[in-house]
């Protein structure tokens, strides 16, 4: 059976690349292949550089306004095909109907608010003293390249996306080889909207050729990556050695800490809420559940039965709880730290096993939570990107915060306390990007997004992030009417 092929796009215009076997695309809920994308390499990313670079001159000399006007119908466009995005989703990364509808319906907000801030976004006088004016002014980058994880495939490129068009800066994207799909797609929108060709390009093709070359790229003037902590490093000395800015979303390792005035049902939603949607393959995913001694029973009998409940399924049924993972070879990896655990000593209290019958073909792995499990172990400290939850007790609010903390990761935590003063208290001493407090997961256009220690540099969302998609021009300007001579000799110092 042929299969839809989706070419690159560069100087808007639709390319392929001849004699290289293409990358085939796989629906992870039964593992068949349901499209195909080229494999790009370091000609496609110098044409798409080459084609952005041109493009951006006429974006960037643009008012902010009118590229607020652009991002603003491109967002009404987005919100009217909807539905055609969120399939494309589901079926290129397995993730249930019922969250890739919640988050894609939410993606136009992010155009529309960084359209606000290109509208609304001044620079600043500045108090030079004497008589002098001093202002800045911003100016976009120029050429930006955008290197996106599978996991929220639209949703990660929205939030580098938005920011650095309403900036002014054109844009080569490079997806995930196992989700380019719903980035190639945008395309078409942005067109209609007004986006001019050339200043949105996506080349598609693996980490260790198309974004390496875009990370190295000399006429690139930022990366932004969303990614493993590894990864992360590689590109970041890419853009060292080019002196090129650079942000970076990375690994997570988040945790979930319970203290015991907490109503146990409304907690124990929250642990299944934090650890188990997208199967677990989110960066701030409720990793490590921390809870107050005096209610461990009391939360494990209840967070153990509602595991052991949630539904397996075809992603593309409303009713489906839990998909696959996006991969065998993500599915390996999770298996893998499911046999550490058991070999490091943890319990294995639930979960734990591929679910058979007529999920057997996809990549599914039950949701899987660990008791027993001692600080230091690995299944506490690295990164699994799966559904799998590690259960940890604590004495006080002081152990709890330094089991939290405990970890080179810095992305997320969530703190479940009626105690309004606990909670903030809590918040502040955890050293992470992003604290809930009785929430989790929670996102928005407005609000700065990453990582402290190794999850991160620099932040996604908010004002600040429009303004690191731009740099600062700063003008000083003499208003005195009399003349100035430095090397007139009679002159004091
Ligand atoms: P990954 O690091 O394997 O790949 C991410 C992207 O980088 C892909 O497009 C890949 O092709 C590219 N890439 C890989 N190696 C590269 C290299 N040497 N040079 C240039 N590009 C390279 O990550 P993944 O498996 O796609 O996604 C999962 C990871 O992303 C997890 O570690 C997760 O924590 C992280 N993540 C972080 C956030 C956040 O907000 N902090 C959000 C989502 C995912």
């Amino acid at each position: 059976m042929t299969v839809p092929h989706w070419k690159m796009i560069i100087g808007g215009k639709e390319v392929d690349v001849a004699g290289t076997e293409p990358i085939a695309i796989e629906n992870p809920a039964n593992g068949r292949v349901i499209a195909s994308v080229p494999a790009g390499g370091a000609a496609h990313i110098n044409a798409a550089v080459n084609a952005a670079s041109e493009a951006q001159r006429e974006w960037g000399a643009r008012e902010p306004i009118a590229r607020a006007v652009v991002l603003e119908k491109f967002a009404r466009l987005l919100r009217e095909r909807l539905s055609e995005f969120i399939d494309r989703e589901v079926e290129q990364i397995g993730r249930p109907l019922r969250e890739m509808r919640a988050q894609v319906s939410r993606l136009p907000e992010w155009y529309e608010y960084f359209a606000a801030v290109a509208r609304t976004h001044e620079g600043r006088v500045h108090p030079f003293g004497g008589p002098y004016v001093n202002y800045t002014r911003r100016q976009p980058l120029g050429v930006v390249g955008v290197i996106t994880p599978w996991n929220h495939p639209m949703l990660i490129l929205t939030k580098k996306l938005a920011p650095a068009l309403a900036a002014g800066n054109a844009v080569v994207a490079k997806p995930s080889e196992l989700a380019p799909i719903t980035p190639i797609m945008l395309a078409e929108v942005l067109r209609e909207a007004g986006l001019p060709d050339g200043v949105y390009n996506v080349v598609t093709g693996d980490g260790a050729t198309a974004g390496k070359e875009l990370s190295e790229h000399p006429g690139i003037a930022k990366i932004d990556v969303t990614g493993g902590t590894e990864t992360g490093r590689h590109i970041g000395a890419a853009a060292g050695r080019n002196l090129a800015g650079f942000a970076a979303e990375l690994g997570g390792k988040a945790s979930v800490l319970v203290f015991e005035d907490v109503d146990i049902d409304r907690a124990v939603n929250g642990v299944l809420f934090a650890s188990f949607i997208a199967a677990g393959q989110t960066c701030v995913q409720g990793a490590r559940l921390l809870v107050h001694e005096s209610i461990l029973d009391q939360v494990l009998s209840r967070l153990l039965t509602r595991t052991k409940a949630l539904r397996l399924g075809d992603p593309t049924d409303l009713a489906t709880e839990i998909g696959p993972l996006v991969s065998k070879r993500q599915l390996d990896r999770v298996m893998k730290y499911v046999d550490i655990g058991q070999s490091e000593g943890a319990t294995l209290a639930a979960g734990g096993q591929r679910p058979g019958g007529a999920l057997a073909d996809g990549y599914y792995l039950q949701p899987t939570v660990f008791t027993d499990v001692k600080p230091g172990m690995r299944i506490e400290q690295e990164e699994i990107f799966g559904p799998v939850v590690c259960v940890m007790p604590f004495k006080d609010e002081a152990h709890a915060i330094e089991l939290a903390n405990a970890t080179n990761f810095g992305l997320a935590g969530s703190v479940w306390t009626r105690d309004i003063a606990r909670g903030h208290r809590v918040a502040q001493a955890l050293e992470m990007g992003i604290v809930w407090v009785n929430d989790h997961h929670r996102i928005d256009p407005s609000s700065p997004w990453g990582g402290f220690k190794e999850s991160g540099i620099g932040k996604e969302n908010g004002i600040v992030t429009y303004e690191a998609y731009t740099r600062t021009q700063s003008v000083v300007v003499n208003v005195s009417d009399e003349s100035f001579d430095w090397f007139d000799d009679n002159k004091t110092v």
